[in-house]
């Protein structure tokens, strides 16, 4: 893994500073790092392209159900409250 600004292989995880980098961190496939030689700190993910593709299909499909459900019992409660005749 190389660093972003310099291009230098010398960087290391980094922890995460405060509760946005801990949110984003518990949520996307990413971790912190930092550059020993030029300094710089970021977000890079150790998933190949691969693996990522991978895991935004996964997230997609899952909302894909959540909406699938949300939509069934929608019309279920829908055909409950408004009972044709
Ligand atoms: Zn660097």
């Amino acid at each position: 893994m190389t660093c972003p600004s310099c291009g230098n292989s010398n960087i290391y995880r980094s922890h995460s500073r405060h509760l946005l980098e801990k949110t984003l961190r518990a949520v996307l496939p990413v971790h912190y790092y930092r550059c020993h030689d030029c300094d710089w700190r970021g977000m890079k993910t150790d998933l190949k392209w691969r693996k990522l593709s991978k895991y935004l299909i996964s997230v997609l499909y899952v909302l894909l159900v959540a909406g699938l459900v949300i939509a069934l019992i929608g019309t279920l409660l829908f055909f409950l409250v408004f009972r044709p005749g």
